[in-house]
């Protein structure tokens, strides 16, 4: 009887019997499964060590190494008051047993967003482990009601304002360009009142109710535990409606059109006055040996959405490095026809990748394209293009590999510009590629049904410096 009792102790408690992992399933997705290892888990204070892993159904191949790989493994670090990760270490493996690549990394502490590998993790690790199911529920009934308080007063108090002239909602900046989704509630609403001093996006700056809609199956609303100091359960999602109905929409033409930007609102004077803004027509520049641009893009999930301005892509865990510095890419997105000139010329579209870097420069690398055969990489994101305005699409086992849609060519053109959407914030660094590459006619012609138009004018180049890499 005794020996019964040890054996069953021993059973239950998996972690004391030997170092393996022991890897649980939490979320479960056609065509992938994330899991944890329990036994990997080392708290202190907030902060939680935890391994996770995702098992694809199908093998992929690994970029680097060329080896197929099916297991994901990665030691991560998550701050569960900050909602951030540092990935540490990440293992590809073959199978179980079959190693592929190890890579140790040196990252910084990132933003999770909301559906990712991390996401789900984050929350798993970080729940508290009490709180019973009925508790929770009332917490989550709790929180919406105050959520919906909160959104009818902001609701009202934008609507008073937009009847008012010269009234743009502000909003542009309150995630710092990485999409936040630390839900501080107040944040949001206080930022959503007073225009934000440093606009970050590129393009879209004006909805980041967008990237607060949590879209996956989970998105009913979660618990607020005001007593603790996890308030990453909250989801905003419900904030989105009062953001959109409050705003005034800056526009291609008519009169929200560029000559008007400066004049929607103050925060977009530099629009009209800024004397380094984007696009330009690139020429004259000179022709020196640039840094080649170091792209560490990986097969990622993605999630796309139409937001009102352009068809808008993110994705996790993509960088480019130059100058010793290393730019995250916050998103992705297309213009028609091609915002900026070389030589004169116009291209069919454009697609702008937006990278910030750790102290918040900004990197937009610029594909041209160009009509000619049909591109794969552009028609997986057309085949999931979003079916309504603001209702963003995460297709959970699609990946794609922004490798695959960069030119074989790597030369560039660099200047110093702007965004090219309100409010026009100068500093950003643009890199241009010189080799333009194919889009399918039917692919622009499917952009055009949404967006026909959406390229700034092309601005004053004023004397500034273009580098052409030979
Ligand atoms: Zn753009």
């Amino acid at each position: 009887m005794r020996q019964l009792i040890i054996a069953s102790l021993l059973a239950a408690l998996p972690w004391a019997a030997s170092a393996a992992p022991t890897w649980q399933t939490i979320s479960s997705e056609p065509g992938k499964r994330i899991e944890i290892d329990r036994t990997s888990l080392k708290r202190e204070g907030n902060t939680v060590q935890a391994q996770g892993r995702v098992v694809l159904d199908k093998e992929l191949t690994d970029v680097k190494s060329g080896a197929p790989y099916r297991v994901i493994e990665a030691i991560t670090r998550y701050d569960c008051s900050t909602r951030n990760a540092n990935t540490i270490k990440r293992i590809y493996k073959r199978n179980e047993n079959e190693l592929v690549r190890e890579e140790e990394i040196n990252g910084s502490d990132l933003p999770v967003r909301t559906g990712t590998l991390d996401d789900k993790v984050l929350r798993e690790v970080c729940r508290p482990p009490k709180d019973s199911q009925a508790e929770i529920a009332q917490k989550a009934n709790e929180a919406a009601g105050q959520l919906k308080a909160a959104n009818d007063a902001l609701l009202k108090k934008e609507l008073a304002k937009a009847e008012k002239p010269a009234a743009i909602k502000a909003s542009d900046a309150e995630h710092g360009g990485i999409p936040s989704i630390k839900p501080n509630l107040k944040t949001q609403m206080e930022s959503a009142r007073a225009p934000a001093p440093t606009p970050v996006r590129e393009a879209a700056p004006s909805k980041p109710a967008t990237y607060l809609v949590h879209t996956a199956p989970t998105a009913a609303p979660k618990a607020k535990r005001p007593a603790r100091q996890e308030g990453y359960m909250l989801e905003l999602a419900q904030a989105e409606p009062a953001l959109q109905h409050a705003h005034i929409h800056w526009d291609y033409e008519g009169v929200g059109g560029p000559e008007n930007w400066a004049k929607l609102d103050a925060k977009n004077k530099v629009c009209g006055i800024g004397e380094r803004q984007s696009p330009i027509d690139i020429k004259d520049g000179i022709k020196v040996d640039l840094e080649p641009i170091k792209f560490t893009y990986r097969p990622s999930t993605f999630r796309i959405v139409d937001n009102g301005h352009t068809i808008q892509v993110e994705l996790g865990e993509n960088s480019i490095s130059l100058t010793g510095k290393t730019y995250e890419l916050v998103q992705f997105h297309f213009h028609r026809p091609s915002e900026e000139k070389v030589n004169g010329q116009r291209f069919d579209m454009v697609v702008h990748l937006v990278h910030k870097s750790d102290e918040g420069q900004l990197a937009v690398v610029a594909v041209l394209l160009e009509r000619g055969t049909e591109n794969p990489f552009i028609q997986t994101l057309w085949n999931n293009m979003p079916l309504e305005k603001n209702s963003p699409v995460s297709p959970p086992t699609t990946l794609v590999d922004l490798n695959t849609l960069l030119p074989t060519a790597r030369n560039y053109y660099t200047y110093m510009g702007s965004l090219t959407t309100p409010p026009c914030s100068e500093g950003v660094l643009w890199l241009v590629m010189k080799q333009p590459v194919q889009v399918s006619q039917d692919q622009i012609n499917i952009f055009s049904r949404l967006y026909r138009n959406n390229a700034r004018p092309i601005q004053p180049s004023s004397g500034r410096l273009i580098k052409e890499g030979r």
